[in-house]
């Protein structure tokens, strides 16, 4: 966090700025089958049924839940996933969990709710839900945590204690990575609704990551309210 206000401080100009993020490997344990049984609970809790479930590798068992039927209780297509054993990504951009090649992220401002369940916690947007377990991702939860307070203060929906026992997120955690992949063209932009057919014509928040059309880039940030002259910035 502080290296991104001193780099938004500095760039007043559009510099190309690299914009990266941390990466945390899972911690190795016994905990991953704790953390399947947790996914598992937070699926049924949701009041949809477990529809699919692999097992990649024996050693280390980790288990991907599809929530289909049209999500019950929400009345959108949920993905559930348990990524007791994938790594995760947290930066400026939003939260990211690494399957093989693959990311899967959410960004800031898409998140509607953060909370703790079933000793997991669980990353809500309209479309996709995250659940990372903080038995095998205890330091990816802080740092999400600490980010989340600070970017998008009004999903967060976790009490105090419920996050005790987490460790103390500090400057040299997980491993720094520039952000990839970040799948913007398609996005429609959060000011004028413009399709953004090409990255070089997005702007995004510095704060909560929403996506803008260069040409209609507001003054301040539709979703966190924060000032985006001079701040916003292409990728
Ligand atoms: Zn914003």
């Amino acid at each position: 966090m502080a290296e991104n206000k001193k780099v938004s401080k500095k760039s007043r100009k559009r510099e190309k700025v690299e914009r990266k993020e941390r990466r945390f490997a899972p911690s190795q344990g016994q905990s991953s089958l704790y953390s399947g049984v947790g996914g598992m609970a937070g699926a049924l809790a949701l009041g949809a049924g477990v529809y699919g479930q692999w097992v990649r590798n024996p050693a280390l068992p980790w288990a991907q839940y599809l929530v289909a039927g049209g999500a019950v209780t929400l009345g959108i297509a949920l993905w559930f996933s348990d990524t007791s054993a994938d790594p995760i990504r947290v930066g400026p951009v939003g939260v990211a969990i690494e399957k093989g090649s693959e990311l899967t992220r959410i960004a800031w401002c898409d998140l509607k709710r953060v909370s703790i369940e079933n000793k997991a916690l669980r990353l809500e947007g309209d479309d996709l839900v995250l659940s990372v377990p903080l038995s095998t991702h205890p330091l990816a939860a802080a740092w999400i945590l600490k980010e989340a307070v600070e970017r998008v203060p009004d999903a967060m929906d976790v009490k105090g204690s419920q996050s005790d026992g987490l460790p103390e997120p500090k400057d040299g955690d997980g491993e720094l990575v520039l952000v990839e992949n970040l799948q913007i063209a398609g996005r429609h932009c959060a000011e004028s609704d413009t399709a953004i057919s090409f990255e070089r014509d997005a702007r995004l928040c510095p704060t909560c990551a929403q996506v803008y059309h260069r040409d209609h880039t507001p003054k301040k940030c539709v979703t966190c309210g924060d000032e985006l002259a001079g701040r916003a910035y292409a990728l």
